[in-house]
C-alpha cells in the first residue's frame, strides 16, 4: 500500500487498493480473508499539511462462537491520518486518528501497516452467524438450527418425574 509523496498534487489524491492479507502485513493465519481487501483512501495536501482518510473493506471466513459452523462476515474499517514532519510535540493527537511521522526527505510511505490496525479492530472476539443462532445441545452436540434433539423433552421428562415422586 504504497503512496509515493513526491507525486501528489494539492488538494485530493485518490487511491484505491486490492491486496492480499501479506501485502497488509498481516500473518495471523487464524484470519481467513475470502476476498483481496479492497481499500479507498483519499490523501489531502494542503500546501505543507497532510492527510489521509478512507475505508478499507474485506470479507472473514469466521467459526460461530455457539454453533461452530464457518460463515462469511463483510466488515469495513474506517482511518483517519495525521502525517507529520520532526519531532513529536508534546501535543497529542485526536484518538480517532493515527499519527505518522515522515522523514524530511519526501518519498515513498507504505501504509499497510497502520491500515492493519484499523482492520483488526474490526475482527469480532465471538462471532455469531446469526444473532438467532439456536447452538449445539449442550448434551448431544446437535446443530439446532438444523433439527431439534430430543434432549430437551428426556429433561422435562425428568422434572415431572420428580414432581410425582415428591406427590407419591
Ligand atoms: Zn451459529
Ligand atoms: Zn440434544
Amino acid at each position: 500500500m504504497e503512496i509515493d509523496l513526491r507525486e501528489l498534487r494539492e488538494g485530493a489524491n485518490e487511491y484505491e487498493w486490492a491486496e492480499a492479507p501479506e501485502d497488509l502485513h498481516i500473518r495471523d493465519p487464524d484470519l481467513r480473508f475470502v476476498h483481496p481487501i479492497s481499500t479507498r483512501m483519499t490523501v489531502f495536501k494542503l500546501s505543507d499539511s497532510l492527510s489521509a482518510s478512507g475505508e478499507t473493506n474485506f470479507r472473514l471466513r469466521l467459526d460461530c462462537v455457539r454453533c461452530l459452523e464457518p460463515f462469511d462476515l463483510r466488515l469495513t474499517s474506517h482511518f483517519h491520518f495525521i502525517f507529520q514532519k520532526g519531532r513529536p510535540p508534546s501535543l497529542r493527537g485526536d484518538e480517532d486518528e493515527t499519527l505518522i511521522w515522515l522523514d524530511d526527505e519526501p518519498g515513498k510511505i507504505d501504509l499497510g501497516k497502520e491500515v492493519k490496525d484499523y482492520i483488526l479492530l474490526e475482527v469480532p472476539i465471538n462471532p455469531v452467524c446469526k444473532e438467532s443462532c439456536a447452538g449445539l445441545c449442550p448434551s448431544c452436540g446437535e446443530n439446532l438450527n438444523f433439527k431439534q434433539c430430543t434432549c430437551k423433552a428426556e429433561t422435562i421428562d425428568l422434572r415431572w418425574e420428580a414432581l410425582r415422586a415428591l406427590k407419591a
